[in-house]
């Protein structure tokens, strides 16, 4: 299906891809709907419909200037360009743009490591560089150095910094944007940016202090559309010497609130890594007087609840903690993280775990910790890249009948207290089996951790297996289901902190402070740095001036 980018002819947009052309050469121009078929977000809510956020091209520069000379050609012809690294954002829009008709700049070409450092602790790289090119980079060069890792692998340390995504090892290191230190950037004019301490020129310190002097711009970039990044700087985590790991487990359902204050005390001293929430009481699911229990709406009865787990002689909660460094600090991290549950939680369970030098054998780190029902995935918290998760969600040779479609889901930021999570069970799970969705959200679903909770709602699709259907129908309802749960949120000062560009306007739109006053800054900053409108339009619901009519309304 041949789409064009908004306002331009045929001719003028195939005037645009022979001067995209002569700038990367005609190999790296794509237009067929074949070579546009990897472009596409395999899980859009909207898949063939008028409104597929479908791309007009792709271009595939191999340099800075190769970049530069695109934008140029852009500005020009007013064609919007939408930059991606490693283009694998899937549950967040894949590779696809925000506007339909938006031609790709797909940087996998640039994919050079330029710098590693093992005594300062940090890498510089171009967009193309994925993470297991990272760490086989490092591997292979015998460095003590860790890579903090997405669930899947395959993405890119610059790509997944720019959505703002999480890895799952040590505190600091788990939100890669704030890892990132230092861009280099080809700005909306063409111009190339450095930031921090990479402005001066001769720096010897430019992924040693982010900020260099005066405003930090660096912020622009993630979940913005102020520059193409062709260089990032990131730290690296030094391999510690030692892992070890525990379950605490806690009896009553009241007893989470305790349990997440211990543990927010424990992370923000950073005496350990990342705390992974769970609950024994997912083995009852499969129970039906359970499973009423935890899905019943208008409120769950916690007595009811407690009995059910005492009644089957398990715990409500648990969460699987890790230490990082010698053999002797984690044990002494353990051993206080213990004292401090049993001082604060009547009747909690504390089980010593494992206690491993690092680097573990490849043995260990394919071994699951599944004596512990939690599904902590040992790669990620060791910094090995993989696609094992992939196995739990798609067509593999073990599940060769997968009914998974995908997914689309978002993230609501809540407070990191237990009654912040109880209140989000409810909410969430009551919309969503309201309309018909089923989401898995129950009294028993846990949020991921940082200083917040973030608290996943999704809702799957299917071609069976009692999840929102596959159809083009179907899907649209979902999306639909999930926008009206935007509203939901936003009533209780929750909002979203990743979204694909399907639904960028929407939780943008909960941004509202004062008359959109965040909103009119950065647009007045588009306006005034991307004078055509051409870097990624509608990106974090920031649209320039021409392209403001496409808004989606909230
Ligand atoms: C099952 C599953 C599990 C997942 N687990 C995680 C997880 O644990 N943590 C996590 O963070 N994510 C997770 N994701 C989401 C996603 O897979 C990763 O975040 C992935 O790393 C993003 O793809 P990428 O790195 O190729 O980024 P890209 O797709 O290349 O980039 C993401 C976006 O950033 C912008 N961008 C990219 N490059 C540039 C550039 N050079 N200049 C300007 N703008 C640019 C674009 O808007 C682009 O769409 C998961 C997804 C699935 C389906």
């Amino acid at each position: 299906m041949a789409v064009l980018p908004p306002g331009i002819d045929a001719d003028v947009f195939a005037r645009a891809c022979d001067r995209f052309a002569e700038a990367v050469g005609r190999d790296w121009v794509l237009t067929s709907d074949e070579d546009l078929v990897p472009y596409r977000d395999y899980w859009s809510p909207v898949p063939l419909a008028e409104e597929e956020l479908l791309p007009s091209a792709a271009v595939g520069p191999a340099t800075v200037e190769e970049v530069q000379a695109v934008v140029r050609v852009a500005n020009e012809l007013r064609i919007p360009l939408y930059p991606i690294s490693t283009g694998k954002n899937f549950a967040y829009g894949g590779p696809a743009p925000n506007l339909r008709g938006s031609v790709i700049v797909d940087l996998k070409r640039m994919n050079r490591i330029l710098e590693v450092d093992a005594d300062r602790h940090f890498a510089l790289v171009e967009p193309g560089v994925s993470y297991f090119d990272l760490y086989r980079h490092i591997q292979e060069r015998g460095l003590r150095l860790w890579v903090d890792t997405p669930d899947p692998g395959w993405g890119s340390p610059v790509g997944n910094t720019l959505d703002r995504g999480i890895g799952y090892t040590q505190g600091f290191y788990r939100d890669h944007t704030g890892a990132q230190y230092g861009f280099e950037v080809v700005l909306a004019n063409g111009e190339v940016m450095r930031t921090g301490m990479g402005a001066l020129p001769g720096s010897r310190t430019w992924q040693d202090y982010k900020y260099g002097f005066g405003p930090d711009p660096s912020g622009l970039f993630a979940q913005g559309n102020f520059g193409i990044v062709t260089k990032m700087g990131l730290r690296l985590m030094p391999q510690p010497e030692h892992w070890r790991n525990g379950l605490v487990t806690v009896p009553r359902r009241r007893d989470f609130a305790p349990l997440v204050r211990t543990v927010n005390y424990l992370t923000d001293l950073g005496l350990i890594g990342e705390p992974w929430y769970g609950s024994p009481l997912r083995a009852l699911m499969t129970d039906d007087a359970f499973r009423r229990a935890a899905t019943r709406r208008g409120g769950f009865d916690e007595a009811e609840l407690d009995r059910l787990a005492a009644d089957n002689g398990l715990h409500s909660w648990q969460v699987e903690l890790q230490c990082y460094g010698s053999e002797g600090t984690t044990r002494a991290a353990w051993e206080y993280a213990k004292e401090l549950v049993r001082g604060s939680i009547p009747g909690a369970r504390v089980t010593d775990g494992e206690s491993l030098p690092v680097p573990l054998t490849e043995e260990q780190i394919l071994a699951t910790t599944a004596r512990y029902p939690t599904n902590m995935r040992r790669n990620v918290t060791q910094g090995v890249p993989s696609l094992e998760i992939w196995s739990r969600l798609g067509r593999t040779e073990a599940m060769p009948e997968s009914w998974s479609q995908g997914h689309v889901g978002l993230f609501a930021v809540i407070p990191r207290t237990a009654e912040s999570v109880f209140e989000a069970q409810q909410v969430f799970g009551d919309t969503l089996r309201e309309l018909g969705l089923e989401s898995g959200i129950s009294a028993i679903s846990t949020p991921l951790n940082w200083h917040q909770f973030s608290f996943f709602f999704s809702a799957g699709f299917s071609s069976g297996g009692g999840n929102a259907d596959g159809t083009v129908e179907g899907k649209r309802r979902t999306a639909e289901g999930l926008e009206a749960l935007l509203e939901k949120a936003a009533e209780r000062g929750w909002g979203e902190y990743r979204a694909a560009p399907y639904f960028q306007d929407a939780v943008a739109a909960r941004y509202s402070f004062n008359e959109h006053a965040l909103r009119r800054f950065n647009e007045t900053r588009k306006d005034a740095v991307d004078t055509n409108g051409i870097l990624a339009p509608g990106r974090g619901g920031i649209w320039p001036a021409r392209l403001r009519p496409s808004r989606r309304d909230a």
